[in-house]
């Protein structure tokens, strides 16, 4: 292997240390900062990252507030919860585990979310504020992303980066990110012609594709920064989307997987959260944790 690999456990690591040492000085002027994740039915994934959210959320010194409901939850029963958290003053942050049961729309849910606790950055206004150049809660996944691509790279200006995805979740809003810090952005996606050559000229590639070992080796224009956002579950364990054993012997720098982006997202949930709090309390963002 001839890549630096980019290490995001340890970094996250770093940033759930300065997140408990804000929240901690939080603590002392009397505001503890609560995180409430709503999980709907019994979806086995989303169950062990609610769990591990609500043990993170704990471990940096704040409110975790978890609520179950079963899967047949009439829709008007979840907006009535959302509601209630709305409200509670000691909630700063809302999330709502992702899928949904089908018989929920799940737009309209996000929507009921008031925007300034919507610690995922989904809500229809904070997406909008995002892409142009707002204030707004951004998304973890893709913020984790652009933390460890600014660590690496210092400035992103100028570069060519490509974004295989256009998911609302991970795809769009990268892209939104590299563009603010001046990159010239490709969203490639399944309709793409001729990925290989376009991956080729990026100088960061970014893989949110969700199929294991997507991305060859051959893609990788020599020295290039890869960022593997997938988690595929395989019988070899998990695996990014891209071919790591070959990626690594041409790319500059490369996330593994697992120990790449995965730990950044709950850590920027919980840089999301304090930031929410020092915005509902009229205090500064805190340094480093918003893009
Ligand atoms: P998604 O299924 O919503 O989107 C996949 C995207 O890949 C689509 O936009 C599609 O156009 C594109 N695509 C599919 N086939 C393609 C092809 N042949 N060529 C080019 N593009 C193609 O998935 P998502 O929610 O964006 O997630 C993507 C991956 O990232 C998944 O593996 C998911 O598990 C992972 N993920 C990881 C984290 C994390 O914390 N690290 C968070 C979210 C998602």
């Amino acid at each position: 292997m001839t890549a630096t690999l980019i290490d995001g456990k340890a970094f996250a690591a770093g940033l759930r240390e300065r997140i408990a040492g804000h929240t901690a000085a939080m603590k002392e002027r009397g505001i503890t900062p609560g995180l409430a994740v709503v999980l709907v039915g019994e979806d086995p994934a989303s169950q062990v990252y609610v769990r591990s959210k609500g043990k993170q959320t704990r471990e940096t010194g704040m409110n975790s507030f978890e609520h179950r409901l079963p899967t047949d939850t009439p829709e008007a029963e979840l907006l009535a919860l959302i509601e209630q958290l709305n409200e509670d003053p000691s909630v700063n942050g809302i999330l709502v585990q992702l899928p949904l049961p089908g018989h929920m729309d799940e737009a309209a849910v996000i929507n009921a979310i008031r925007p300034e606790k919507d610690v995922d950055g989904f809500h229809i206004l904070n997406v909008g504020r995002l892409a142009t150049g707002q204030k707004s809660m951004v998304p973890c996944t893709p913020l984790g992303s652009l933390m460890l691509l600014r660590d690496h790279l210092g400035s992103l200006s100028g570069k060519s980066a490509v974004v295989i995805g256009r998911s609302n979740i991970v795809g769009k809003p990268m892209a939104q990110l590299l563009l603010r810090d001046s990159a010239t952005v490709t969203i490639a996606h399944s309709r793409t012609q001729n990925l290989p050559d376009l991956c080729r000229g990026a100088d960061i590639l970014v893989a949110a594709v969700g199929r294991p070992h997507f991305v060859k080796g051959d893609w990788i224009k020599p020295g290039a920064t890869v960022i593997d956002v997938g988690i595929n579950r395989t019988d070899d364990g998990l695996v990014g989307d891209v071919d790591f054993a070959a990626a690594s012997q041409v790319a500059g720098a490369i996330t593994p997987v697992p120990g790449g982006v995965g730990p950044m997202t709950i850590a920027c949930l919980l840089a999301n959260t304090l930031t929410a709090t020092a915005r509902a309390n009229g205090l500064p963002d805190p340094e480093g944790l918003t893009p």
